[in-house]
Protein backbone atom coordinates (compact mmCIF):
# COMPACT_ATOMS: atom_id res chain seq x y z
CA UNK A 1 0.00 0.00 0.00
CA UNK A 2 2.84 2.20 1.25
CA UNK A 3 4.95 1.56 -2.12
CA UNK A 4 1.48 2.26 -4.26
CA UNK A 5 0.98 5.72 -2.93
CA UNK A 6 4.28 6.64 -3.21
CA UNK A 7 4.18 5.24 -6.70
CA UNK A 8 1.07 7.42 -7.20
CA UNK A 9 2.77 10.71 -5.69
CA UNK A 10 4.56 11.25 -9.13
CA UNK A 11 0.99 12.04 -10.36
CA UNK A 12 0.03 14.51 -7.65
CA UNK A 13 1.24 17.82 -8.80
CA UNK A 14 -0.90 17.49 -11.73
CA UNK A 15 -4.14 16.23 -9.85
CA UNK A 16 -3.45 18.92 -7.13
CA UNK A 17 -3.76 21.75 -10.24
CA UNK A 18 -6.73 19.63 -11.23
CA UNK A 19 -8.47 19.70 -7.59
CA UNK A 20 -7.58 23.52 -7.37
CA UNK A 21 -9.72 24.36 -10.30
CA UNK A 22 -12.46 22.38 -9.09
CA UNK A 23 -12.28 24.03 -5.64
CA UNK A 24 -12.21 27.36 -7.09
CA UNK A 25 -15.27 26.47 -9.50
CA UNK A 26 -17.70 25.43 -6.35
CA UNK A 27 -16.31 28.91 -4.62
CA UNK A 28 -18.93 31.03 -4.83
CA UNK A 29 -16.20 33.84 -5.44
CA UNK A 30 -16.75 35.14 -9.22
CA UNK A 31 -20.51 35.80 -11.16
CA UNK A 32 -21.68 32.69 -12.35
CA UNK A 33 -21.60 33.96 -15.98
CA UNK A 34 -18.22 34.37 -16.12
CA UNK A 35 -17.74 30.64 -16.08
CA UNK A 36 -18.16 29.10 -19.36
CA UNK A 37 -20.06 25.74 -20.15
CA UNK A 38 -17.01 23.35 -20.31
CA UNK A 39 -16.19 24.68 -16.54
CA UNK A 40 -19.47 24.33 -15.39
CA UNK A 41 -19.85 20.81 -17.03
CA UNK A 42 -16.42 19.90 -15.19
CA UNK A 43 -17.72 21.18 -12.12
CA UNK A 44 -20.50 18.83 -12.33
CA UNK A 45 -18.74 16.29 -13.05
CA UNK A 46 -16.49 16.46 -9.85
CA UNK A 47 -19.63 16.24 -8.04
CA UNK A 48 -20.80 13.33 -9.58
CA UNK A 49 -17.24 11.92 -8.88
CA UNK A 50 -17.52 12.96 -5.28
CA UNK A 51 -20.93 11.05 -4.74
CA UNK A 52 -19.73 7.38 -5.72
CA UNK A 53 -16.37 7.76 -3.65
CA UNK A 54 -14.78 4.45 -3.59
CA UNK A 55 -14.00 1.94 -1.12
CA UNK A 56 -11.00 2.03 -2.15
CA UNK A 57 -10.53 5.57 -1.88
CA UNK A 58 -11.73 5.40 1.62
CA UNK A 59 -9.91 2.94 2.99
CA UNK A 60 -7.14 4.33 1.93
CA UNK A 61 -7.80 7.93 3.12
CA UNK A 62 -8.29 6.12 6.48
CA UNK A 63 -4.48 4.40 6.20
CA UNK A 64 -2.93 8.00 5.28
CA UNK A 65 -4.77 9.62 8.25
CA UNK A 66 -3.72 6.79 10.79
CA UNK A 67 0.28 7.64 9.19
CA UNK A 68 -0.25 11.50 9.36
CA UNK A 69 -1.79 10.85 13.46
CA UNK A 70 1.60 8.83 14.13
CA UNK A 71 3.58 11.62 12.87
CA UNK A 72 1.87 14.26 14.57
CA UNK A 73 2.00 12.13 17.93
CA UNK A 74 4.67 10.47 19.83
CA UNK A 75 4.09 6.49 19.85
CA UNK A 76 4.99 4.89 22.81
CA UNK A 77 8.62 2.81 22.35
CA UNK A 78 7.74 -0.76 23.09
CA UNK A 79 9.46 -0.76 26.28
CA UNK A 80 7.60 2.40 27.47
CA UNK A 81 5.42 1.27 30.37
CA UNK A 82 2.05 2.56 28.49
CA UNK A 83 3.14 -0.11 25.80
CA UNK A 84 3.93 -2.67 27.83
CA UNK A 85 0.48 -2.53 29.81
CA UNK A 86 -1.80 -1.76 26.66
CA UNK A 87 -0.22 -5.16 24.25
CA UNK A 88 -1.12 -7.13 27.99
CA UNK A 89 -4.42 -6.00 28.37
CA UNK A 90 -5.01 -5.91 24.75
CA UNK A 91 -3.42 -9.60 24.30
CA UNK A 92 -5.22 -11.77 21.86
CA UNK A 93 -6.95 -8.79 20.26
CA UNK A 94 -5.26 -9.20 17.24
CA UNK A 95 -8.28 -8.89 15.20
CA UNK A 96 -12.18 -8.37 16.22
CA UNK A 97 -14.98 -8.23 13.86
CA UNK A 98 -13.03 -8.60 10.87
CA UNK A 99 -10.57 -5.91 11.56
CA UNK A 100 -7.09 -6.19 11.93
CA UNK A 101 -6.27 -3.68 14.80
CA UNK A 102 -2.67 -2.78 15.51
CA UNK A 103 -3.18 -0.96 18.74
CA UNK A 104 -0.81 1.10 20.17
CA UNK A 105 -0.36 3.82 22.82
CA UNK A 106 0.22 7.54 22.11
CA UNK A 107 2.64 9.62 24.41
CA UNK A 108 0.50 12.28 24.93
CA UNK A 109 -1.12 13.63 27.81
CA UNK A 110 -4.86 14.00 26.91
CA UNK A 111 -8.51 11.88 27.93
CA UNK A 112 -8.36 10.35 24.42
CA UNK A 113 -8.42 7.60 22.34
CA UNK A 114 -9.47 6.92 18.48
CA UNK A 115 -10.10 4.20 15.98
CA UNK A 116 -9.67 3.92 12.08
CA UNK A 117 -11.30 2.39 9.01
CA UNK A 118 -8.00 0.36 8.55
CA UNK A 119 -8.15 -0.86 12.09
CA UNK A 120 -5.60 1.52 13.68
CA UNK A 121 -6.20 1.64 17.30
CA UNK A 122 -4.54 4.45 19.22
CA UNK A 123 -4.82 5.60 23.11
CA UNK A 124 -3.53 8.47 25.12
CA UNK A 125 -1.32 7.84 27.81
CA UNK A 126 -3.42 10.95 30.00
CA UNK A 127 -6.53 8.00 29.26
CA UNK A 128 -4.04 4.86 30.36
CA UNK A 129 -3.33 7.28 33.49
CA UNK A 130 -7.05 7.49 34.47
CA UNK A 131 -8.61 4.40 34.01
CA UNK A 132 -8.06 0.74 34.86
CA UNK A 133 -7.40 -1.91 32.27
CA UNK A 134 -11.36 -2.81 31.87
CA UNK A 135 -12.14 0.83 31.50
CA UNK A 136 -9.53 1.28 28.82
CA UNK A 137 -10.74 -1.84 27.17
CA UNK A 138 -14.12 -0.32 26.99
CA UNK A 139 -12.79 2.53 25.08
CA UNK A 140 -11.00 0.57 22.63
CA UNK A 141 -14.20 -0.85 22.24
CA UNK A 142 -16.33 2.10 21.58
CA UNK A 143 -13.81 3.37 19.16
CA UNK A 144 -14.01 0.06 16.72
CA UNK A 145 -17.68 0.70 17.62
CA UNK A 146 -17.64 3.59 15.41
CA UNK A 147 -15.26 2.15 12.83
CA UNK A 148 -17.51 -0.88 12.58
CA UNK A 149 -20.93 0.99 12.70
CA UNK A 150 -19.21 3.29 9.63
CA UNK A 151 -19.89 6.37 11.53
CA UNK A 152 -16.01 7.65 10.55
CA UNK A 153 -17.36 6.23 7.16
CA UNK A 154 -20.49 8.72 6.76
CA UNK A 155 -18.33 11.84 7.79
CA UNK A 156 -15.13 10.45 4.78
CA UNK A 157 -18.04 10.63 2.09
CA UNK A 158 -19.73 14.11 3.44
CA UNK A 159 -16.19 15.44 3.93
CA UNK A 160 -15.42 14.29 0.50
CA UNK A 161 -18.28 15.73 -1.11
CA UNK A 162 -18.01 19.01 0.26
CA UNK A 163 -14.08 18.87 -0.81
CA UNK A 164 -13.64 18.95 -4.65
CA UNK A 165 -10.15 18.23 -4.61
CA UNK A 166 -10.19 15.38 -2.24
CA UNK A 167 -12.78 13.97 -4.31
CA UNK A 168 -11.13 14.08 -7.72
CA UNK A 169 -7.73 12.59 -5.90
CA UNK A 170 -8.91 9.34 -6.51
CA UNK A 171 -10.42 9.47 -9.90
CA UNK A 172 -7.41 9.65 -12.03
CA UNK A 173 -5.52 6.25 -13.26
CA UNK A 174 -7.96 4.40 -11.17
CA UNK A 175 -5.43 4.89 -7.91
CA UNK A 176 -5.65 6.66 -5.22
CA UNK A 177 -3.01 9.20 -5.13
CA UNK A 178 -1.23 10.13 -1.66
CA UNK A 179 -2.95 13.76 0.04
CA UNK A 180 -0.72 16.01 0.74
CA UNK A 181 -0.47 17.06 4.52
CA UNK A 182 -2.85 20.01 4.10
CA UNK A 183 -5.57 18.58 2.47
CA UNK A 184 -5.16 16.01 5.26
CA UNK A 185 -5.46 18.32 8.06
CA UNK A 186 -9.42 19.42 6.61
CA UNK A 187 -9.87 15.66 6.50
CA UNK A 188 -9.10 14.82 9.70
CA UNK A 189 -10.69 18.21 11.07
CA UNK A 190 -13.32 16.82 9.13
CA UNK A 191 -13.51 12.77 10.27
CA UNK A 192 -11.71 12.76 13.52
CA UNK A 193 -12.37 15.68 15.44
CA UNK A 194 -16.33 16.24 14.85
CA UNK A 195 -18.90 14.88 17.19
CA UNK A 196 -20.88 11.82 15.96
CA UNK A 197 -24.79 11.66 16.63
CA UNK A 198 -26.72 11.22 19.96
CA UNK A 199 -27.73 7.78 18.31
CA UNK A 200 -24.04 7.31 16.24
CA UNK A 201 -22.60 7.31 20.50
CA UNK A 202 -25.44 5.46 22.05
CA UNK A 203 -24.82 2.21 18.98
CA UNK A 204 -21.35 2.33 19.77
CA UNK A 205 -21.60 2.33 23.46
CA UNK A 206 -24.42 -1.10 23.12
CA UNK A 207 -21.71 -1.92 20.33
CA UNK A 208 -18.60 -1.58 23.65
CA UNK A 209 -20.64 -3.75 25.88
CA UNK A 210 -20.82 -6.44 23.54
CA UNK A 211 -17.03 -6.30 22.45
CA UNK A 212 -16.66 -6.77 26.67
CA UNK A 213 -18.36 -9.54 26.40
CA UNK A 214 -17.26 -11.32 23.53
CA UNK A 215 -13.66 -10.99 24.65
CA UNK A 216 -14.43 -12.02 28.58
CA UNK A 217 -13.64 -8.83 29.66
CA UNK A 218 -15.64 -7.02 32.53
CA UNK A 219 -18.78 -5.38 31.20
CA UNK A 220 -18.72 -3.24 34.28
CA UNK A 221 -15.67 -1.34 32.93
CA UNK A 222 -17.79 0.69 30.67
CA UNK A 223 -19.98 2.22 33.00
CA UNK A 224 -17.13 2.96 35.31
CA UNK A 225 -15.08 4.55 32.67
CA UNK A 226 -18.07 6.72 32.26
CA UNK A 227 -18.11 7.92 36.27
CA UNK A 228 -14.14 8.54 35.93
CA UNK A 229 -15.32 10.72 32.90
CA UNK A 230 -18.03 12.26 34.50
CA UNK A 231 -15.69 13.33 37.27
CA UNK A 232 -13.49 15.11 35.24
CA UNK A 233 -16.19 16.88 33.99
CA UNK A 234 -16.52 20.84 33.91
CA UNK A 235 -12.72 21.94 32.84
CA UNK A 236 -12.05 22.03 29.39
CA UNK A 237 -9.28 20.32 28.12
CA UNK A 238 -10.71 16.82 28.03
CA UNK A 239 -11.11 15.48 24.67
CA UNK A 240 -13.15 12.42 25.14
CA UNK A 241 -15.85 15.27 26.72
CA UNK A 242 -15.84 17.63 24.01
CA UNK A 243 -16.81 15.36 21.81
CA UNK A 244 -19.38 13.45 23.78
CA UNK A 245 -22.07 13.15 24.98
CA UNK A 246 -23.32 13.51 29.28
CA UNK A 247 -21.14 10.60 30.41
CA UNK A 248 -23.46 10.49 33.99
CA UNK A 249 -26.69 10.00 31.40
CA UNK A 250 -25.07 7.47 29.43
CA UNK A 251 -23.38 5.21 32.87
CA UNK A 252 -26.66 4.77 33.79
CA UNK A 253 -27.55 3.24 30.64
CA UNK A 254 -25.33 1.19 30.15
CA UNK A 255 -25.92 -0.30 33.74
CA UNK A 256 -29.27 -1.31 32.63
CA UNK A 257 -28.08 -2.59 30.24
CA UNK A 258 -25.71 -5.13 31.62
CA UNK A 259 -28.56 -6.20 33.93
ZN1 LIG B 1 -17.95 7.91 20.57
Amino acid sequence: MRNNFKRLAALSPMLAAAGLAGAALLTPAGPAHSQSLGDMMGAAKKVAQAATVSDEQIVAYFGQMSDEMDRQNPLAPAKSPYAVRLAKLTQGLNTYDGLNLDIQAYLVDDVNAFAMGDGTVRVYSGLMDKMTDDEVRCVIGHEIGHVKLEHGQKRMKRALQQDAALSVAGTASGGVRRLANSELGGLLQNVMYAQHSQAAETQSDDYALNFMAANGYDQQGCPSAMDKLAAMGGGGGIALLQTHPNPATRAKRMRKQIK
